[in-house]
């Protein structure tokens, strides 16, 4: 092969010269029968199916036999320099058939292509910029860019492309000489002059490319960027046009009507009341903040003062549940109470299985109260795992509340 062309002196590449060409009448050259399973390959005199190649995959499509039969042609590839295209059925050679791409696949490709080339033409002439990576899939159009871009800059590159191709600029194919190629400025990833085919938007871009092409910029309908970002010092964006710029549109259009239904907002206006919903919850979320801290000094005061209550001299364990509040609250709670009680603490906050727990004595007890021997029992007693200091034990239980009472009705005097 001599560049992503193909080097095809039997078959006449018939996509090459009309990007619009969906049936086509051929002879079967050569069929070719691939290893069990795998179907067979066919070579025609004649192809419209675009082999793959240049960033845009095969097309797919049928072939009707002279006896009407229709075949499948799962996908064309240039082996060994012929476009072979595979079938699941053999048709016999120098048998008459018609070529039927699948118009819809093909025509999508050509406008995600098509406006690929525009906008990577766009950004080469205002910027000076290469195309240096570009991947189609069914979805989108990825391109990489050597160079960074703006939002502004990149808004304003996709508003002149949809100008563009609202004026209907024409797409022409041209197959230069090497003599006549070096003394043209074109697009290329490849330094190459030979067997070069160039696809032109006339007066916007000029791009040696081997896929087929719409014959004028109306017909890829429009085309949105639908993300970009700085990628290896450049900008890689993703982008739609034509039939997936609208289903694209229509997803998007999809979700903003659930927005505009849930906040009561206006079609363009959804990002403005969802801004304002978002504030309100940021200040809600500090009032809950605010409460939160209230509720739990209110409820380690009552705690700590029902200890005191119960054992004035601080001997005891007590377990202290507690559902108000985080385990920063808990920590809280755990350091009011062992500001005014002398005992150990060990205090639940009840979690999605199990508890979180805090087990602490006021410092001056730490080398006497023997936290963390109490700690160890417990994990073991009621599945727990944790650890700390003399003053401070953290940890998690899979325990129940009954199953914790327990333990702790045996600890306590
Ligand atoms: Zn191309």
């Amino acid at each position: 092969m001599k560049n992503e062309r193909g080097d095809n002196p039997n078959t006449a590449l018939l996509y090459e010269t009309d990007g619009l060409l969906m049936e086509f009448e051929a002879v079967v050259t050569e069929r070719i029968c691939l290893p069990e399973g795998k179907g067979y390959g066919l070579i025609l005199d004649r192809t419209a199916f675009f082999p793959g190649g240049g960033g845009q995959e095969s097309d797919s499509g049928y072939i009707r036999t002279s006896g009407g039969k229709g075949i499948r042609v799962t996908r064309a590839a240039v082996s060994d320099g012929k476009v072979i295209h595979y079938t699941e059925e053999p048709v016999d050679e120098g048998e008459r058939i018609t070529g039927l791409i699948d118009r819809k696949q093909r025509i999508s490709r050509m406008q995600d292509h098509g406006a690929e080339h525009l906008i990577s033409g766009l950004i080469h002439e205002r910027f000076g910029y290469d195309n240096v990576g570009f991947h189609m899939s069914k979805d989108e159009t990825v391109i990489d860019f050597n160079g960074p871009l703006s939002e502004e800059q990149i808004r304003q590159i996709e508003q002149r492309a949809n100008e563009i191709i609202c004026e209907n600029v024409p797409v022409t194919v041209s197959f230069p000489s090497p003599k006549e190629a070096k003394a043209l400025s074109y697009r290329s990833k490849l330094d190459l002059y030979e067997n070069i085919r160039l696809v032109s938007i006339e007066g916007f871009d000029v791009c040696a490319c081997c896929a087929p092409h719409l014959p004028s910029t109306g017909l890829f309908g429009s085309v949105m960027i639908t993300s970009h970002m700085p990628h290896r010092g450049g900008t890689r964006m993703s982008l739609v046009a034509g039939i997936n710029a609208y289903d694209d549109h229509s997803k998007l259009a999809g979700s903003n009507a659930k927005i505009m239904e849930m906040l009561s907002s206006p079609r363009y206006e959804t990002d403005e009341f969802v801004k304002d919903m978002t504030d309100r919850m940021a200040s809600l979320r500090e009032e809950n903040t605010e409460l939160k801290r209230k509720l739990t000094k209110l409820v380690s005061d009552s705690v700590a003062g029902g200890l005191l209550r119960e054992d004035p001299q601080g001997n005891g364990i007590r377990a202290v549940f507690c559902d108000v509040a985080d385990m920063t609250g808990l920590r809280e709670l755990v350091n009011n109470c062992t500001s005014v009680y002398k005992g150990v603490v060990c205090a639940f906050l009840k979690k999605e299985s199990g508890f979180g727990y805090i087990f602490s004595v006021c410092k001056g007890r730490a080398q006497s109260a023997g936290l963390k021997e109490l700690a160890d029992d417990f994990n073991r007693s009621c599945r727990g795992k944790g650890g700390g200091s003399p003053l401070m034990v953290t940890g998690t239980t899979e325990a129940g509340r009954e199953e914790i009472e327990r333990f702790f009705a045996q600890k306590s005097p």
